[in-house]
């Protein structure tokens, strides 16, 4: 695993004050855009979730880079995948969350008829940071009636604490 790891975090590209002054931007596009490595990423991110949350039913992925991530191992899982957008993306009933960024609010959605009362969620994404995008799909699927058995992201932004407060959270690079 160890080796995997590193393999997938060589090939990832850091872009300095992109996309604004300050942040050291993780380009993960490296990862899809060859098939070994996809393979490997899919490799990985199976591993862990049958260790880590092995009674997961579905898999359900943060705009945009979380949809990547869930898509390259949901169906090696056996597990379905469901997409959280920013709002007005999605049609029919959707479930809402309102959550706070540096200036303003945002708000999430998810399609109502995309789980069920005994779907075991696990949220996906490429990195977290702060951990506000994270904490808002968290309360977002805690408002469903569907449970809640984790969260896993590829990369952690350590100093940030982004984690703290999300129950059974999962990274595997660290940075
Ligand atoms: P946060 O809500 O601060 O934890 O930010 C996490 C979300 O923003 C994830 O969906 C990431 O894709 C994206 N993100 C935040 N910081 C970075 C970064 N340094 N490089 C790439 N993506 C980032």
């Amino acid at each position: 695993m160890e080796e995997k790891l590193k393999q997938l975090n060589d090939c990832m590209t850091d872009h300095p004050d992109f996309p604004k002054p300050g942040i050291v931007f993780k380009n993960i596009m490296p990862l899809f855009s060859d098939p070994e490595r996809m393979k490997l990423l899919g490799d990985v991110l199976e591993e862990t979730i049958r260790e880590k949350f092995p009674g997961c039913t579905k898999l359900v992925g943060l705009e945009s880079r979380g949809f990547l991530m869930g898509m390259a191992v949901a169906s090696r899982l056996g597990v379905g995948f469901v997409p959280i957008r920013k709002k007005g993306k999605l049609p029919g009933e959707v479930v809402r969350q309102e959550y706070t960024l540096e200036y303003g609010t945002d708000v999430v959605e998810i399609e109502k008829a995309s789980l069920e009362a005994t779907d075991k969620i696990v949220l996906i994404d490429d990195l977290i940071a702060t951990g506000g995008t994270m904490k808002a799909a968290v309360k977002l699927i805690g408002s469903t009636e569907a449970t809640l058995v984790g969260a896993l992201c590829l990369i952690e932004i350590d100093f940030l604490k982004g984690k703290e407060g999300i129950d059974n959270f999962v990274s595997l690079i660290h940075i």
